[in-house]
């Protein structure tokens, strides 16, 4: 398979930190555009080509939103705006727990489906919980991105409207690098972050809702007013946002959808699973024939396109092994939660290349050598 790569150097990127990621300077610099006001032509016109942008990346026919937040902004707006009643929070690492975390935080009635870190659902689990009561949603995470665990959201989706609950989707490190297809799976509600497959600095959030979703969302008392999806909603309908939006972080997404446009959404997500791919074969390369004893976090079938997270050998913690990789000029993440000293994790998301994510293997690879 040939990878078409955006239009970047051969070996481009260091920072392979699981978000945020690499931002190309050329998109650094369209942030240094002069200022315009939200209320006007525009503004519009930069809006709605930012929408079209979206919607050919959640593939979908709705209007994206996009939200001045951090990616939590929009978890906790998917839970303020959620039907009324009890949440199922399918909990399988530490991103999929402060998805709970924060629905608890809003007063929901929470009850969790955990399995360890490293795992993911089993379909038959999740039905009989789903079945035992009426639940008026479901949490998950998409891509866990404290392990790599990629979790089957279109399942997921499926098995929680067959018992009548909607599905809430962290799909922060998903969008954009993982397989995703809103419209066609389905789904109710999907969020994803500026700062990892987009390959955009911090800042953004973005989120697609179904119609029957934001009609629920109008009978919602109490869901507050900064991450009101109804108002999201009404305004993307006029081009515009609810309030004053990162403007300069506008024109950075502007120029990067038109990117990945003319790269092409199936093509991405192929070239983060030839990243994904390559990862895993280091990993396999470097325990069967290096004698360096590294294991995937995630079980095979069920590993990330965007992040991997690997057990490091018994000797050896991750913020040694960071501190090492970043003497080779390359950055990756120690791991995270309850998995921050003995695993860590390589971000192959955004914009990054095979070329590049080669250089960052084998920077781990010496490092791994002189630990061990
Ligand atoms: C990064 C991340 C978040 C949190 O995003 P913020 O932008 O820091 O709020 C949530 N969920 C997942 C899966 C993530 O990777």
């Amino acid at each position: 398979m040939t990878i078409p790569i955006l239009p970047i150097g051969p070996r481009f990127g260091t920072f392979f930190f699981p978000g945020p990621t690499e931002v190309r300077p050329e998109i650094l610099e369209t942030m240094q555009k002069k200022m315009i006001p939200h209320r006007g032509a525009e503004f519009e016109a930069l809006f709605a080509r930012i929408e079209a942008g979206l919607r050919d990346v959640f593939l979908t026919g709705r209007p994206v939103y996009v939200s001045t937040s951090s990616a939590s902004g929009l978890m906790e707006g998917a839970i303020l705006n959620a039907p009324v009643g009890a949440i199922l929070a399918l909990v399988n690492g530490s991103f999929s727990e402060r998805f709970a975390r924060i629905a608890m935080s809003c007063g929901r009635e929470v009850e969790m489906l955990t399995v360890a870190p490293g795992r993911t659902f089993e379909l038959a689990d999740v039905e009989e919980r789903l079945a035992a009561r009426k639940y008026a949603a479901m949490t998950v995470v998409h891509s866990e991105s404290s392990t790599g665990v990629l979790t089957d959201v279109r399942e997921m989706t499926a098995a929680a409207h067959r018992h009548g609950a909607m599905c809430l989707v962290d799909s922060v490190t998903g969008v954009a690098g993982a397989p995703l297809q809103f419209d066609a799976w389905e789904m109710d509600f999907v969020l994803t972050g500026s700062q990892k497959a987009l390959a955009l600095p911090p800042g953004l959030a973005f989120a697609a809702a179904s119609a029957a979703y934001v009609e629920s969302a109008k009978t919602v008392p109490n869901r507050g007013s900064y991450f009101d999806i109804v108002e999201f909603d009404a305004f993307a309908h006029k081009n515009q946002t609810p309030n004053t939006p990162a403007v300069s972080l506008l024109y950075a997404l502007d120029a990067q959808l038109a990117d990945i446009g003319r790269e092409g959404i199936e093509r991405r997500w192929e070239r983060h699973e030839a990243m994904r791919a390559a990862t895993e074969r280091w990993v396999y390369r470097c325990a069967d024939r290096l004698g360096i004893p590294l294991m995937h976090v995630a079980p095979e079938g069920a590993r990330s396109p965007t992040v991997t997270g690997i057990y490091l050998p018994k000797d050896v913690r991750s913020s040694d092994l960071v501190k090492a990789v970043a003497g080779r000029g390359y950055v990756i993440g120690a791991g995270y939660g309850p998995l921050k000293d003995t695993t860590f994790r390589i971000g192959h998301m955004g914009d990054h290349t095979l070329d590049g994510l080669h250089g960052c293997l084998e920077a781990c690879e010496k490092s791994l050598r002189s630990l061990t």
